[in-house]
């Protein structure tokens, strides 16, 4: 079977995991972006090899590891070298998320992708989910969770996408400004929805 792929995206603190997790005790498969995207950077990996031939020792620690920091703060301050990293690793990453994709033998399968659309990535998903929250509650939440300060999380924010530029994309929303005890109910309210979406395609 070709699964329905449901792409869930939302901001930082948005409730991603934790929607991620109700959806999995349904017995749908959760295919994690963000964790295929360290795979794919581990070492050994040909792609590490890559982004240390280009950028020099500084991208690696000592232990031969991906120094993440370092990247991230070249790719922050430089577009084109963005620009490098991503075309080296997101075919990659695509790839992989298809492969898993495939291996799944259920009508639907949630790829969880934080920025599915800041990557361009809506044409690789049949459904996009985005999880919506008022900005005040992400704050809040976040630093419950994480104890960062507010300017940090101002500044992861800033840059991502603002709810409304989110929302435009979306085919459907989870507003996860209630209590987490309201989730199972949307949650599977939307697996019924993707169960018979996926039954469509197949007719
Ligand atoms: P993300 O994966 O999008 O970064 P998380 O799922 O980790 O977000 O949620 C961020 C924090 O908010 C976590 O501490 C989580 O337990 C909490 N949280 C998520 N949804 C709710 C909710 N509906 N009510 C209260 N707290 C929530």
């Amino acid at each position: 079977m070709n699964p329905l792929i449901v792409g869930l995206t939302g901001g930082i603190g948005s409730g991603k995991t934790t929607i991620c997790e109700e959806f999995s005790r349904l017995g749908v498969p959760v295919i994690d972006a963000d964790h295929i995207a360290m795979d794919v950077v581990a070492k050994g990996q040909p792609a590490l090899h890559d982004l240390s031939r280009h950028f020099g020792p500084q991208i690696l620690n000592r232990d031969g590891s991906l120094n993440r920091s370092e990247l991230r703060t070249i790719i922050f301050r430089d577009q084109q070298q963005r620009a490098y990293v991503e075309k080296l690793l997101h075919p990659l990453i695509l790839q992989k998320i298809r492969e898993q994709v495939e291996s799944c033998d259920t009508p639907y399968v949630i790829v969880e992708i934080p920025l599915l659309i800041e990557a361009g990535w809506q044409q690789q998903v049949d459904q996009i989910l985005v999880i919506d929250l008022p900005e005040e509650l992400q704050i809040k939440r976040l630093q419950e969770r994480s104890g960062l300060d507010h300017l940090t999380i101002e500044q992861i924010m800033a840059s991502q996408l603002t709810r409304s530029e989110r929302i435009e994309y979306a085919d459907q929303i989870i507003d996860n400004s209630g209590d987490p005890g309201e989730l199972l109910k949307i949650v599977s309210n939307l697996h019924h929805q993707f169960l018979q979406l996926s039954e469509m395609r197949h007719r």
